[in-house]
């Protein structure tokens, strides 16, 4: 009988993908530890025995990094190292009959919303009582906030809906408990993330509660930073405009992914908006909160998508000068609208009209940062790494955006607010001294 690695389990987390998949894994530990069952996220020690993957299910990369991952953990069960593999998370929701067979080696596979019936492999309880306690796996001075899981929209190149369900929003009480628990532990950064957070709501309520919920977190003593991510463009509350103009403490940002800019491709795409729709409100947000960061994500190679395409797109950058811009290219997913096209557009092609757009954006970045030489900026340190401490204003979201390079003569503790006057700015990231 094979003996057990640990006399006392220790639970190692491992996750993959979004933000919302990083919330799902602090649930799962805040659950473990409650029920006495030592839990870490992405344990650098190595003495563990048990491991969780939340995988990932989103696109190709993220599919392939997400099986990958499994390999080398059902390998360090293979030779002794690891008592027990569990898989979670949206790849292991979507194709878990089909990993079975691939790879038996794993104990045991859930799906995404099956937290109870994980926790009985653990012998352990699901505590109703815990919601909103979770133990972080961001550092302690920034987190996330899901206010809503699933999506009710079609977009055709999506998969996310089947892996997450239709939409469902958390009660507005039970997002103030969360987000006054994360201050009173040291949170002074919430971002709010959701699939479609301006969906917020419409299911609980019928009607759409995202300024509501707003108002009510900015009044969170403590609470420094609030943003906001995902937000959808089609039928978008103008409300939350005035909110986020008139509460100091929610961030001047919005990210908005819109995807393309081609009335073509956002028909094919299912986006249930038009360019012209989207000129004005751009134009509208711009006018609501002057200054606001808009940050936006598109997406290179859809089926169809012409050179004609393209250079719409880089057109309609280049009229709106976006603050921030991610890019994605194509990947053909079974099971959603976009797959009964035939994905005709190399990798490679697709690829270079990524590279080609971010071109555009690269510029734009360039152009903006220039103008913020001399400019004084309310700055968060995030770390210090190589020597240089690196933070964000409140223009940068975690991760994805950029960042500033901080010179200081007296020490910095990540989680502190300071002035930072640019003296140096680059394509994405700036430079400065303290003030
Ligand atoms: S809004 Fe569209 S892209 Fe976003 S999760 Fe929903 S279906 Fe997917």
């Amino acid at each position: 009988m094979k003996t057990k690695t640990l006399k006392k389990d220790k639970v190692n987390i491992i996750t993959l993908g979004c933000s919302k998949n990083m919330v799902d894994s602090e649930v799962l530990s805040g659950q473990l530890l409650a029920n006495n069952i030592d839990t870490v996220h992405e344990n650098t020690k190595k003495d563990h025995n048990i491991v969780v993957v939340n995988t990932c299910g989103f696109i190709d990369k993220a599919k392939e990094e997400s099986v990958n991952t499994i390999l080398e953990q059902v390998s360090l069960k293979k030779k002794g190292k690891l008592d027990k593999v569990y898989v979670t998370g949206c790849l292991s929701h979507r194709y878990r009959e089909d990993l079975a067979k691939e790879i038996p080696e794993v104990d045991a596979w859930f799906g995404t919303m099956e937290l109870p019936l994980m926790l009985k492999k653990f012998e352990a309880d699901y505590k109703t009582e815990l919601v909103g306690e979770r133990l972080l796996a961001t550092p302690g001075h920034y987190a996330y906030l899901k206010i809503a899981e699933g999506c009710n929209r079609t977009c055709a190149f999506c998969a996310i809906p089947l892996m997450r369900g239709s939409h469902v929003s958390r009660p507005v009480e039970e997002l103030v408990r969360e987000a006054e628990s994360l201050v009173r532990r040291g949170v002074k950064e919430i971002l709010l993330i959701a699939q479609e957070l301006t969906y917020y709501g419409l299911d609980l309520y019928k009607k759409r509660m995202l300024p509501e919920l707003l108002n009510r977190l900015a009044d969170v003593k403590g609470l420094e930073w609030i943003r906001l991510h995902y937000a959808y463009p089609s039928k978008f509350p103008l409300e939350i405009l005035d909110v986020i103009r008139e509460r100091d403490n929610i961030c001047n940002y919005l990210d908005m992914p819109l995807q393309h800019a081609s009335d073509r491709m956002l028909k094919a795409m299912r986006r249930q908006i038009t360019r012209a729709e989207m000129n004005e409100l751009i134009h509208t947000i711009r006018e609501r909160v002057p200054g606001i960061c808009l940050r936006t994500t598109l997406i290179a190679g859809f089926p169809g998508e012409t050179q004609e395409d393209v250079e719409e797109l880089k057109d309609f950058l280049r009229e709106h000068r976006f603050d921030r811009v991610g890019i994605f290219t194509y990947s053909h997913e079974e099971g959603t609208g976009a797959y009964e096209l035939e994905d005709t557009i190399p990798a490679e092609e697709k690829q270079r009209r990524a590279e080609e757009i971010m071109e555009v954006q690269q510029e734009i970045s360039y152009g903006k940062n220039q103008e913020k030489l001399g400019c004084v900026f309310r700055t968060l340190v995030d770390k210090k790494e190589a020597g240089r401490y690196l933070g964000r204003t409140e223009f940068d979201s975690v991760e994805v955006d950029n960042e500033v390079i901080i010179h200081s003569d007296r020490k910095l503790q990540p989680g502190d607010f300071i002035n930072v006057k640019i003296t140096k700015a680059y394509d994405y990231d700036l430079e400065g001294e303290v003030v």
